[in-house]
């Protein structure tokens, strides 16, 4: 049986936290592995950070939605902003590419998103936003 549920929040770092709380607390309906639950709210939290300080630059009034499903054991994960957009996806997930030189950046967001989760697909238009679809 499926089941789905749907959150918008503020852009905003104190719900950083919030967004991870959120997704492990639907996620423990269907009785997951330590582990499988440790990996989708790392991946989640590494989205949600994405979309506060490069999607809206830091700026606290965008908004993020979650979307999530799960059916049987398969959960499928999307994280939205409307913020500025990435202009090139196969670049932005190259390991080691990051756009914030000046800050300590490591450039790995994608890549944990990747070792984390069984799929990642990122879908992006300029001055439109970023989604990325996950599953596990
Ligand atoms: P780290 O996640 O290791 O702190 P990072 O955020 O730069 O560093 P990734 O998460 O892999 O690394 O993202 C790579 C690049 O993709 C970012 O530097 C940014 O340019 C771009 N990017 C990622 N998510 C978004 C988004 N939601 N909106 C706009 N640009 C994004
Ligand atoms: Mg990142």
């Amino acid at each position: 049986k499926k089941n789905q549920m749907q959150i918008q929040f503020a852009s905003s770092s104190i719900n950083e936290g919030f967004a991870r709380v959120a997704i492990s607390s639907f996620v423990s309906q269907l009785d997951p592995t330590i582990e499988e639950l440790y990996d989708i709210k790392m991946a989640v939290s590494e989205a949600v950070t994405n979309c506060i300080i490069h999607g809206y630059s830091n700026k606290e009034d965008g908004l993020i939605t979650i979307r999530c499903a799960y059916e049987e054991r398969t959960v499928e994960i999307e994280v939205v902003d409307e913020g500025k957009g990435i202009p090139n996806v196969d670049d932005a997930m190259t390991a080691l590419y990051t756009t914030s030189l000046e800050e300590e950046r490591a450039g790995l967001g994608f890549t944990v998103m990747q070792s984390m989760m069984d799929e990642v697909e990122v879908f992006s238009q300029m001055g439109k936003g970023t989604s990325v679809k996950m599953k596990r």
